[in-house]
């Protein structure tokens, strides 16, 4: 099945050389520079990833953002300009799965964004859900689910990815770099701030007090476990 991409961009340039680079890679692409049409392709087609620049003429990246997130979750790769750390901080917060600083070459852009196409994908070695906590928390990889005290839960593609990686080994703590690690195959600079960024909305989506968090438990100096045992 070939995965659909939407690149929003309105630097017509690295907007075409975008499309260029990810339908090499076999993706299907469209393009538009503006954050309205954006919006409007996210609802009338079915898209696996959404390349968004977050300074947009018309409307900021992050009200397109969060509009595309009240209805899906689509993974989002942001591009933010090098010194506006708040920006990207603003972007994870709204559950973007990645960010790339301009100026980027095209090749890591594609990169990125397979990475967060393969993270999409099903891994079906585990055909069985797994049940923590006395039956508060069920991860069924195959159907790439999380139930939570009964009530389904809509992950990111990150959160997914850092949520099962710590219900492989339950009490193991595991380093935030250990954690970009498995969510992305490498590490980048404030890789730090992004996984307790990606930490803080699991913990608002799973926790029944996210300021006391039990099932997610951070482990001063070190990183973060699942604070619950696997049932059984
Ligand atoms: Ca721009």
């Amino acid at each position: 099945m070939v995965a659909t991409v939407m690149v929003v961009e309105d630097e017509p340039k690295l907007r075409q050389l975008l499309r260029s680079y990810l339908e090499r890679e076999g993706l299907a692409v469209y393009t538009t520079g503006s954050g309205a049409e954006a919006l409007d392709i996210g609802r009338r087609r079915s898209l696996d990833l959404v390349v968004l620049d977050l300074r947009l003429p018309d409307l900021p990246g992050e009200e397109v953002a969060r509009e595309l997130r009240a209805t899906s979750d689509v993974p989002i790769v942001m591009l933010t300009a090098k010194s506006e750390e708040h920006e990207r901080i603003a972007g994870l917060e709204l559950g973007a799965d990645d960010y790339i600083t301009k100026p980027f070459s095209p090749r890591e852009l594609v990169l990125r964004v397979q990475a967060v196409l393969r993270r999409g994908r099903v891994v079906a070695d585990r055909t069985v859900p797994a049940s923590y906590g006395g039956g508060e928390l069920v991860i069924d990889e195959e159907c790439r689910r999380v139930v939570v005290r009964g009530q389904p839960v809509e992950l990111t593609p990150t959160e997914w990815g850092i949520l099962t990686a710590l219900a492989r080994a339950p009490g193991r703590v595991f380093s935030r770099y250990e954690l970009i690690n498995e969510v992305r195959g490498y590490e980048f600079d404030g890789y730090e701030r992004t996984v307790n960024t990606h930490v803080k909305n699991l913990r608002h989506k799973l926790e029944l007090d996210p300021a006391k968090p039990r099932l997610v438990e951070t482990v001063l100096g070190v990183g973060y476990r699942l604070g619950v045992a696997r049932d059984r």
